[in-house]
């Protein structure tokens, strides 16, 4: 069942559009998680859909019902802020407690209420004590009990985990998604600018870029077949190394030339193509190996290593002036700086970008 659904939606200050085109179908139980560089809209369309923000153009409709015109309070929704908001002078309880007081629901319905959050979230301990007794990770738990109390069609935080420092972080994401387990049937629409709360929470991502979808999909989806040059780019760290190359065999298959003295067949068809097609051939750094052989896709000079022990990260020194490319090799390697190597990959891992830097699988 469709839960929320965005038709066309756009969003402009003034003279200034910020959003356009925005279309998409949230399915109850979901958890979509908007991803994105700073600045690109994510906070604004989660705003749109809590009402905090008007909608400039299309519709918006949360259960089948337009919402556009409808008060925040009515729409069915919760917002956890990275803020946290929460109110100092107010115990846990009462903090989780308010809005359904408000509400002037019956009391024995607020404690059963507050005390299943309370214990969705082992905040059982803390529901006497001030938000200033306890740590950011408890806040933000406090915060995401205040909207289970309301129990809500759809969930939307932004950014929740911004203000924890890394290793809260990470304890905390683990527990949003032992949080969606608990709840599956609720829908939560999660905002973040990293790529890995992203890949690990999202049923489905949702890339946005300069107020626009670059691409939809399942996290391993977008990291393994990306529509385009920026969302390859985007998901996966360090980002996808992208070559200038040539093609030189089109068909079911192409074969591609980089200008750095390699080749590779790509199963990838190009029956549009032409022989001399400018392309960006795409290879993600932990996808490439060092070679002996004639076979391979780049020679390049070695101008950073960065031995983790896990991993060997590999820096080339750049061509003409462009990002340098990357290695990432597991385990320890005794390359060292200055030397020169011949890099390959195999060919199923290799992406195929046009000039425009559409991928080749989307055409
Ligand atoms: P994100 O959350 O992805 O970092 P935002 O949704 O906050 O981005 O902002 C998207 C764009 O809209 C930015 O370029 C921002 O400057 C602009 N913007 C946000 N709020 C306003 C506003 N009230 N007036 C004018 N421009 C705004
Ligand atoms: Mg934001």
């Amino acid at each position: 069942m469709t839960s929320v659904s965005l038709q066309n939606v756009s969003k402009s200050y003034g003279a200034v559009e910020v959003l356009r085109d925005i279309n998409l179908e949230i399915n109850q139980g979901e958890l979509v998680v908007f991803v994105g560089p700073s600045g690109c809209g994510k906070s604004t369309l989660l705003r749109m859909i809590a009402g905090l923000e008007t909608i400039s153009g299309g519709e918006l409709q949360i259960d089948g019902t337009r919402m556009n015109e409808t008060p925040p309070a009515q729409r069915g929704i919760a917002m956890v802020f990275q803020s946290y908001a929460l109110y100092p002078h107010m115990t846990v309880r009462d903090n989780m407690a308010f809005g359904m007081k408000i509400a002037k629901k019956p009391k024995a319905e607020i404690d059963a209420a507050v005390a299943n959050a309370a214990r969705i979230l082992q905040l059982e301990p803390y529901l006497d004590r001030l938000p200033k007794a306890l740590s950011g990770g408890q806040r933000q738990r406090v915060a995401i009990g205040r909207a289970i109390v309301r129990d809500p069609k759809v969930f939307l935080f932004d950014e929740p985990l911004s203000n924890l420092d890394a290793a809260l972080r990470v304890a905390t994401r683990i527990e949003i998604a032992q949080l969606k387990e608990s709840m599956p049937d609720s829908t939560m629409i999660y905002v973040t600018h990293d790529q890995v709360e992203a890949m690990t929470l999202a049923s489905r991502i949702v890339v946005l870029h300069g107020g626009k979808i670059e691409q939809v999909g399942a996290p391993l989806e977008l990291y393994e077949r990306p529509a385009n040059t920026f969302v390859a780019q985007f998901i996966g760290s360090p980002a996808m190394n992208l070559l200038d190359a040539e093609v030189t065999e089109t068909g079911s298959q192409t074969a591609v030339a980089t200008g750095m003295g390699g080749h590779a067949p790509v199963p990838i068809a190009s029956h549009d193509s032409d022989r001399g097609q400018k392309v960006k051939l795409g290879v993600r750094p932990e996808d490439l190996t060092v070679t002996a052989s004639d076979d391979y896709l780049f020679s390049a000079e070695v101008e950073i290593v960065e031995a983790l022990g896990e991993t060997t990260v590999l820096y080339f020194k750049p061509q003409n002036g462009e990002a340098p490319l990357i290695a990432k090799l597991p385990g320890i390697h005794s390359i060292g700086k200055g030397k020169t190597v011949r890099l390959c990959a195999s060919p199923d891992k290799l992406h195929l970008f046009d000039s425009a830097g559409i991928s080749f699988l989307y055409r």
